[in-house]
């Protein structure tokens, strides 16, 4: 690729509806240096405004770490702490062509693509301010994590459907699409997306919208984190807070067919306001529980929740219901109800007391209904350790036209991921044997939010038809493969 250290002022003229841009560079070329030539770390050191980490720096065990401990061992070649966009930019003119670069967010990657052995990370963590303005869009640093977003979104009286741990990056989570507990009423995370800027392969600051790089905007909505640049900052509609009512109900061992077959049925015909996920632990039988909110009063989700009991035939060995307010109905679907906004932070890079995870895992999109509940029983018996999660995508993702944007599944019933909290050859090959077996009931699907290295016809897997239509925009952008990795849009 071609990289020239000329900077180009451009004064930027953008369509209405789009923030406008400040300087920017631009790198041209042709280039003196080959590819794969060294690092000029001292002069990027000098560049930046953020911190740069090397092997050999204090801190450098800790900069790199990813939220899975299964990718302690890579050896990034340096870690930025990226200040300012010009920080981002001044990432992709050094390691551009020369070692592999990757934007990290919150680090939940499941493959580790944040986590470049031998490559650059541009870590997006202090950027993360939330900023609601008068006519309740709000703009949302890249680095945020959904603790934050949560949080700054709360105090305005705002909120925006996104996903559970608090720890996830708002900007992964929004580029593969972004699933969570305000689905069936809000839709899709990346659905509620308004614009991005984003820094290009070739240095330029770009903001897409609908009417300003308008395959790139239809692309980050659902195209995949890391794949067309390094996003700085995003742009969200967001809807007043309400109080939520949550709930969890527990079947017996031996009811999962029944349980799965009701749900299905059931969501299918919810109304938007009642979410649900069917969570299984494998096991000799399966047990299963539903989780789950509704966005207005208890009472109308508890006629709901006996309305779907009643569909499967079994009794509940526990029901809990409770109301609260936007923000501990996060901090409750993120498995920190107790702490205060400041403990739901990482332990490990941060102030906070959440840990890291070890775990392996998988998905498939459920396009309609698994036919047979029975052999999905059969597929998780016999099994330890093993858990399938089924989010509906039932209600406003749905009814956003398949066309709108890169997310290849509207329509789909749920997601499935398998997941297994150990990273072990066994726990590998019980994921891949799940997810395979599911395959033969739902199709060769998969969601790139959960991404998986071992995924075969991947690109099919998680982007459809989209895949040619993204892949024709990565080269557009990315002529040269800047942003490649091995399951990157580039390399379809
Ligand atoms: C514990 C856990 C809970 C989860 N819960 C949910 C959930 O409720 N709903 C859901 O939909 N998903 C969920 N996910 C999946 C999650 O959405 C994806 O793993 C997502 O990619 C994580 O984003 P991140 O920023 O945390 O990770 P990172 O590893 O930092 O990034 C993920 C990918 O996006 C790229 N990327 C990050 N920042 C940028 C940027 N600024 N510009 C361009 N590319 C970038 C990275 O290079 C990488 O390829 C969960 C994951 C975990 C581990």
């Amino acid at each position: 690729m071609a990289v020239s250290r000329r900077h180009v002022l451009r004064a930027a003229g953008l369509g209405a509806g789009c923030a406008a841009l400040g300087v920017s560079w631009r790198m041209s070329g042709p280039s003196a240096e080959p590819v794969g030539a060294e690092v000029d770390w001292g002069a990027l050191r000098q560049r930046l405004t953020g911190a740069l980490t090397l092997p050999a720096d204090p801190g450098y065990a800790v900069a790199k770490l990813a939220y899975n401990p299964m990718f302690d061992t890579r050896q990034p070649a340096g870690v930025v702490r990226c200040a300012n966009v010009s920080d981002v930019q001044a990432c992709i003119e050094a390691a551009a062509t020369r070692i592999p670069l990757a934007a990290r967010g919150g680090g939940h990657s499941y493959a580790g693509y944040s986590t470049p052995d031998g490559g650059l990370i541009a870590d997006m963590g202090e950027l993360k301010s939330v900023e609601v303005r008068a006519d309740g869009t709000a703009v949302i640093g890249a680095g945020a994590r959904l603790i934050d977003v949560y949080a700054g979104l709360a105090q305005q009286g705002r909120c925006l459907p996104g996903g559970s741990c608090p720890t996830v990056g708002i900007t992964g989570l929004t580029l593969g699409g972004g699933i969570g507990v305000l689905a069936g009423k809000y839709g899709l995370t990346c659905d509620s997306l308004l614009s991005a800027e984003i820094v290009t392969a070739d240095g330029v600051i770009r903001t897409a919208c609908a009417d300003s790089e308008p395959d790139l905007y239809w692309a980050l909505r659902g195209g995949g984190g890391g794949n067309f640049g390094i996003v700085t900052s995003l742009t969200f509609r967001t809807v007043p807070a309400q109080r939520l009512a949550v709930f969890q109900i527990r079947f017996p061992a031996g009811s999962l067919s029944a349980v799965l077959g009701a749900w299905q049925s059931f969501i299918a015909n919810a109304p938007d306001e009642f979410w649900s996920t069917l969570g299984i632990s494998a096991g000799s039988p399966p047990t299963c529980r539903i989780n789950g909110c509704f966005v207005g009063a208890e009472a109308e989700m508890n006629t709901q929740i006996d309305r779907l009991i009643a569909a499967t035939g079994a009794t509940t060995t526990a029901r809990y219901t409770d109301t609260l307010d936007y923000l501990p109905a996060m901090r409750y679907f993120g498995g920190c109800a107790n702490y205060s906004v400041a403990q739901c932070r990482p332990s490990w890079n941060d102030t906070g007391v959440l840990g890291r995870e070890s775990f392996m895992a998988s998905s498939r999109m459920l396009t309609g209904p698994i036919a047979d509940p029975d052999r999905f029983t059969a597929l998780l018996t016999g099994r330890t350790g093993l858990d399938v999660l089924l989010d509906s995508l039932m209600g406003a993702p749905a009814r956003v036209p398949a066309a709108d944007t890169a997310f290849a599944y509207r329509g789909a019933l749920a997601s499935a991921q398998i997941y297994v909290g150990a990273t072990t050859p066994q726990a590998r090959a019980a994921v891949s044997d799940v997810r395979d077996g599911l395959g033969d009931l739902v199709g060769g699907t998969g969601v790139v939010n959960y991404i998986d290295t071992t995924m075969s016809n991947w690109p099919s897997a998680y982007y459809g038809g989209n895949a040619q239509r993204l892949s024709e925009i990565s080269r557009h952008y990315d002529p040269d493969g800047v942003f490649t990795f091995a399951q990157s849009v580039s390399k379809i």
